[in-house]
């Protein structure tokens, strides 16, 4: 019996779960472990601001909401638990290989300002040679491209270990091989049933990526992601060229670079294909061409967790209150608002109305 069952540990049932032990409720993380899909063991690490919300001006804020919460996320989360998010905000780029992927970049980015103003979007359009200024190494195809000042990067493995470890500090506790098969509404509250045996809460939060889909009409919520494959290579190490995080290269802490990503619809597909991995590298070769001289160390594939639209899915079952569901395709970006900004609102026991908009009954009206 717990205050409140998280399903899911990935980043973002344990960015809830932290943030919920940190509001004082008692918290039992389940999670699948090893076997399942983790988009958070794979992905690429930004906190990225620019061209989020184009359309969706309440999912522009809830980023730069967040974005601007990392520095005192990270900054308590090393106090807490002595682990180090390598969290940094320089700034961000992304790049244009062509008079026409610039001309695409600006009116995307031109759109963007007249909805929000500059002040608070805060994406520049940058020439040639003002990128080459801010990057060293840039190839001559690069004809320009966006400079974001709220964008960042973070270590992935290190926010979801220091989240873990935080968890626990607060009094949390995460089990593991411990699959929900099923969760119900029981009595006042809910149970879920796991080959580690049933638990009970007085509340329910489904945070298990891809796994959501299959759980929530258990208690009343249609959650509709799909996975999409991305595939990232890393290159071995080399000394410090840049620590400006780009759209598809970023140099970590520990000098390795990673590359990536694509975007694919292949179902629950894992697999690193030799076509893409081509394609990724050659793209980022003709932006940073000292990267053909390095040698690939590591390659994957992860699938991301999509909603149709793209957007969250934060969601209060309505036959069932106190179950909730959170979904998100950026869960890095958005570890921090779902800690400290989402958790409260769900101790609280209501979600607040700027997320109605990621309410999963605009698929619903989509459709008529
Ligand atoms: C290639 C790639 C690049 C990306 N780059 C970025 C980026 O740069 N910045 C960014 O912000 N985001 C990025 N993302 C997205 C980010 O990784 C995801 O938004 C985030 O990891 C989603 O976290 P999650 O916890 O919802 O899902 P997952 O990481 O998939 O975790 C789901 C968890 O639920 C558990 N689970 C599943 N089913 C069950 C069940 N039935 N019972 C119990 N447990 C269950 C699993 O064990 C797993 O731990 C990227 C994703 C990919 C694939």
């Amino acid at each position: 019996m717990t205050d409140t069952i998280v399903v899911g540990g990935g980043l973002v049932g344990a960015a809830v779960a932290y943030g919920l032990a940190r509001a004082g409720d008692t918290v039992t993380v389940l999670d699948e472990g090893d076997v399942a899909f983790r988009a958070s063991r794979g992905n690429f690490g930004l906190v990225w601001v620019q061209s989020k919300g184009d359309g969706r001006p309440e999912y522009t804020r809830w980023t730069r909401r967040s974005a601007d919460l990392w520095p005192e996320f990270t900054a308590e989360l090393r106090d807490l638990t002595g682990i180090e998010t390598h969290y940094s905000k320089p700034g961000g780029l992304h790049f244009a290989l062509s008079e026409e992927e610039m001309d695409a970049r600006k009116s995307l980015i031109h759109r963007m300002h007249n909805v929000h103003g500059a002040a608070e979007y805060g994406a520049e359009i940058l020439d040639g040679d003002e990128v080459r200024k801010l990057v060293p190494g840039l190839g001559p195809d690069v004809v320009g491209g966006t400079y974001c000042k709220h964008d960042g990067h973070a270590s992935p493995l290190y926010l979801l270990r220091a989240l873990h470890e935080g968890i626990l500090a607060h009094g949390g506790r995460i089990v593991g091989d411990a699959r929900a098969t099923e969760v119900a509404p029981d009595g006042a509250g809910f149970r879920a049933e796991t080959a580690a045996g049933t638990f009970r809460g007085d509340r329910l939060v489904l945070a298990a990526g891809l796994g959501n889909r299959a759980l929530g009409p258990g208690v009343g919520l249609t959650v509709p992601v799909a996975p999409q494959k991305g595939q990232i290579l890393v290159t071995e190490r080399a000394a410090m060229a840049f620590e400006m995080p780009t759209h598809v290269v970023r140099q970590t802490s520990e000098g390795t670079f990673m590359i990536g990503d694509s975007h694919e619809d292949v179902g629950f597909n894992l697999t690193s294909t030799t076509p893409t991995m081509a394609a990724i590298a050659a793209r980022a070769v003709k932006m940073f061409p000292f990267l053909k001289d390095l040698r690939i160390v590591r390659s994957w594939g992860a699938l991301r967790v999509m909603a149709p639209d793209g957007y969250p899915i934060y969601e209060e079952s309505r036959d069932h209150p106190g179950a909730f569901t959170v979904n998100c395709h950026s869960g890095v970006t958005l570890a921090a608002a779902h800690a400290l900004a989402l958790a409260p609102m769900l101790a609280a026991g209501r979600l607040g109305a700027e997320l109605d908009v990621f309410n999963a009954g605009r698929f619903d009206a989509d459709a008529h």
